[in-house]
């Protein structure tokens, strides 16, 4: 499976280059064909955001308002930020649209 070159049109971008090819600021994916570089569109800086985000409010939930034992809550934050990293890397390979990239070599 694979998907549009925002370049040049061909199915070029593996689904494995696609979740590492990173957002805007990423210096992205590199096509096979016109050796030009793509990164995923807003959507995925959005995802990013919210994940995040998501993830900070619930760490700083757990360890300033409930009763767990600290070393617990790190664990937990831990596997929060994980999380929400995998979740971002899932988006970006399944539903993010690819654009060109800015970086500039
Ligand atoms: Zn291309």
């Amino acid at each position: 499976m694979k998907y549009e070159c925002p370049h040049c049109k061909e199915k070029t971008i593996t689904l494995k280059q696609k979740a590492f090819a990173g957002s805007l600021t990423s210096r992205g994916a590199e096509c096979e064909k016109c050796k030009r570089r793509c990164v995923n569109g807003k959507d995925s800086i959005i995802v990013r955001l919210v994940t995040s985000l998501a993830a900070l409010l619930f760490i700083t939930y757990m360890i300033f308002f409930t009763e767990i034992d600290m070393g617990f809550c790190i664990g937990v934050s831990i596997l929060a930020l994980v999380v929400s990293k995998v979740l971002q890397i899932i988006f970006d390979a399944f539903f993010a649209k690819l654009i060109p990239s800015q970086w500039i070599d």
